[in-house]
């Protein structure tokens, strides 16, 4: 039986790009179906991420000219990661397999193909990776790539170049939730959720209009976030650090009672000075990220919804139809 695909796009003021690529995503779709690779009832889903612009009115006018086109909206911003998960949440129990994308057109929609190729394979999730990252800007390159560097490091385990563009069958789907953390970084977790999961390659194109919403700050907030939810490795250095430290001052108090004795205590202001600066910043420091995991904590115990959706595209053809 040929499975239905739900293909979830997030979309936070995007009504430069989503004309030109929803109907790039509805000839994917269409075409996917022609050759009988998913089944006819599948969908194209539109999460709106609180956008200020017309982005939801578009989604909206989509749905109403064509029923492979659904949306849903979340109540206001909540960000790309939430975004993604509250589609994926929506659809899993539609469908059999989701494909999760950016609605810019930089991901390329022939990957889907190879994607649910290794899914008939016998794969649960495909991830979709990056060959090369010619298109970006050297900046954007460094970063990027020294952000799955430190993520590797500090002990989030990641598919290096993969973003979250994915193919995730709807079992796995149904495991991720049970995964009820309110910090969430897919990439880091979809991993460990298990299953067979493999790669699939794919060219990153540049944006096909509008711009990134993507700069320096909110890159350093994912990386954060990603760490800090996926790892305690911060806190082991911390310790570790800790450890150091207290050694340093041990040997600076020998080192002290043995000038005391030898009678060469001289002023030595400067470099009582210093180490206490010294010491005094990293015990800030160390506070920051302690302070980091104990905010988590408090976000977590709260346990606030992840996700609230506001609206849907089918309720409002459901009103159409009444009125
Ligand atoms: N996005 C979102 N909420 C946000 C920011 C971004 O849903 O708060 C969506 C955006 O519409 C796009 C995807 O996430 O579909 C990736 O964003 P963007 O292209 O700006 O990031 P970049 O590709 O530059 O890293
Ligand atoms: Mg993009």
């Amino acid at each position: 039986m040929t499975p239905i695909l739900y293909i979830i796009i997030p979309c936070y003021n995007e009504e430069k790009v989503l004309p030109l690529t929803s109907s790039l995503f509805l000839e994917k779709l269409d075409e996917l179906i022609q050759k009988d690779i998913i089944s006819s009832q599948s969908r194209i889903l539109f999460v709106n991420d609180g956008s200020k612009d017309k982005t939801w009115d578009i989604i909206c006018s989509l749905a109403m000219q064509n029923e492979k086109y659904t949306g849903i909206s979340q109540s206001r911003n909540r960000g790309h990661q939430n975004a993604v998960l509250a589609g994926l949440m929506e659809a899993k129990n539609h469908c059999d397999i989701t494909i999760s994308i950016d609605c810019d057109g930089q991901d390329d929609i022939n990957a889907m193909n190879q994607m649910i190729e290794e899914y008939r394979k016998g794969s649960e999730i495909v991830y979709g990776i990056r060959s090369s990252r010619t298109t970006d800007t050297l900046f954007k390159r460094i970063t990027a790539e020294s952000f799955y560097k430190l993520l590797n490091w500090m002990g989030a385990e990641v598919v290096f170049n993969h973003a979250d563009y994915r193919l995730v069958s709807s079992r796995v789907l149904n495991e991720l939730a049970n995964y009820k953390e309110v910090n969430i970084f897919l990439r880091g977790m979809i991993p460990l959720v298990g299953f067979k999961s493999t790669g699939v390659y794919y060219e990153r194109h540049e944006r096909l209009a509008g711009e990134s919403h993507y700069p320096l700050k909110k890159m350093l907030a994912l990386a954060f976030d990603g760490i800090t939810s996926l790892s305690i490795k911060p806190i082991r250095m911390i310790a570790c650090l800790g450890l150091f430290i207290s050694f340093m001052s041990f040997l600076g108090v020998i080192w002290s009672v043995a000038t005391q004795l030898t009678g060469k205590s001289v002023a030595g202001w400067a470099s009582m000075t210093s180490i206490i600066c010294f010491i005094g910043g990293v015990q800030m420091v160390c506070l920051g990220v302690l302070g980091e995991y104990i905010g988590k904590i408090y976000l977590e115990v709260k346990a606030r919804p992840r996700y609230i959706i506001s609206d849907r595209t089918s309720d409002k053809k459901h009103d159409a139809e009444i009125f």
